[in-house]
């Protein structure tokens, strides 16, 4: 992670949807004579930002929580007051699949007008067999409405609904809705290619967690775990032993947990900007966790409860800034890492020949320019397979001119 692989005067040869050629601007002008050429010149270009994690399907904002937050309100008090995850899970089973198809396809354009080109999107605002169904099918129908690469995650088990936790057996009930009844629709379906639970003290306990994610296994889904957000209670280790491709949050992750993830290859995905817009004071041990040698990725946590920010670049500087990861290592984790979270190591995530034309131009002179302008649109376009991703790019017909100085 520690070198980006950063290169000047480079060009980057695009033939249809993938990359062809990678080099010194006179070896690409030389063996392509009649290609188009975009002047790159006085900005950075880096494969497009993979957010592996984000949960973009909802309907309304939570913004009255973060000034009760602030004011020293507590999360079940929150939660009681009509705020939390239930909250967003009421409101998301009155909107028809139309609806929040356009509120996420609008969300995707805004991440991408940021530098994202891949987005995984969770369910798990629906909870029920027929929301978290149609959560789904908006995911699917996002996927088709845009060049950004789409990847779909079913979260039944983001929470336990309301209704099942007020009944004494409820727990037990629910888990069997997800492993037995959803389940093999989204399989049938092919509604999602990762199954992830909340593994979380209050949330699913590590037995429920592996119950349903052994069965997702079964069914030939991939593994995701949010894992020891809050508390170190064994979720990387059970992401360890059930070889998760990624753990995810890991703000409160122990020593063990750090070292049995170093065993399996899975990635830690870390998401900073939850715990900034919380304002706790503790943050994942980024350097412990790299040190040890597990791939750390970076993602948004898009979602309206606990990190409402389109803005990966915003994320990366509190990679750098909070986690004390490098620029070079906050941009592996934003895109070759972002992208193993996904297994889609081999085809996006990097410059490379026969790679995946997936790409985003920052006005910078110099990649430490990125995460160091924070929260500042940096970001002037960005394709993925070859095509421009949002409509502000589409409108700028892709003709950059050089803007060298004009920062100060
Ligand atoms: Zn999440």
């Amino acid at each position: 992670m520690r070198d980006a692989g950063v290169q000047a005067g480079w060009a980057i040869v695009v033939q249809g949807e993938k990359i062809a050629a990678i080099g010194p601007e006179e070896d690409a002008r030389r063996k392509y004579p009649a290609a188009r050429e975009i002047d790159c010149t006085y900005n950075v270009i880096t494969p497009g930002l993979v957010d592996s994690h984000t949960h973009a399907v909802f309907g309304r904002a939570r913004y009255a929580e973060q000034e009760m937050r602030a004011a020293g309100v507590s999360y079940m008090e929150i939660a009681r007051s009509g705020g939390g995850i239930h909250s967003s899970v009421a409101d998301l089973r009155t909107r028809s699949e139309d609806e929040l198809f356009a509120l996420t396809l609008s969300r995707i354009e805004k991440l991408a007008s940021y530098g994202s080109t891949t987005i995984e999107i969770k369910s798990g605002y629906g909870l029920s067999l027929e929301d978290e169904l149609k959560s789904l099918r908006v995911i699917a129908r996002v996927a088709h409405a845009t060049p950004v690469r789409i990847v779909a995650t079913w979260l039944g088990a983001h929470e336990i609904p309301l209704d099942y936790r007020s009944r004494p057996r409820g727990r037990a009930e629910y888990v069997k809705l997800l492993v037995e009844e959803i389940l093999p629709i989204v399989h049938k379906e092919r509604l999602a290619q990762f199954a992830d639970v909340f593994c979380e003290p209050g949330v699913f306990t590590v037995e429920e967690t592996r119950s349903i994610l052994d069965a997702s296994a079964r069914a030939g889904l991939g593994i995701k775990l949010h894992a020891d957000e809050l508390e170190p209670a064994g979720g990387a280790e059970l992401a360890a032993e059930l070889k998760a491709i990624s753990a995810d949050h890991l703000a409160a992750i122990s020593k063990n947990g750090i070292a049995a993830l170093a065993t399996t290859g899975t990635v830690a995905t870390l998401l900073p900007g939850t715990m900034l817009f919380l304002g706790r004071d503790r943050q994942a041990p980024a350097r412990a966790i790299i040190d040890a040698g597990v791939p750390v990725a970076l993602a948004t946590d898009f979602n309206p409860g606990t990190s409402p920010t389109v803005n990966f670049p915003l994320i990366m500087t509190l990679g750098v800034s909070q986690l004390r990861m490098s620029v070079a290592e906050s941009f592996v984790a934003a895109t070759v890492n972002g992208a193993a979270a996904l297994d889609l190591a081999e085809t996006t995530g990097q410059l490379a020949p026969g790679y995946s034309a997936d790409l985003a131009i920052f006005e910078a002179e110099d990649i430490r320019e990125i995460p160091y302008w924070y929260g500042d649109r940096r970001c002037k376009a960005t394709w993925a397979r070859g095509k421009p991703c949002h409509a502000l790019e589409r409108a700028n017909k892709l003709q950059f001119t050089a803007s060298r100085g004009d920062a100060t």
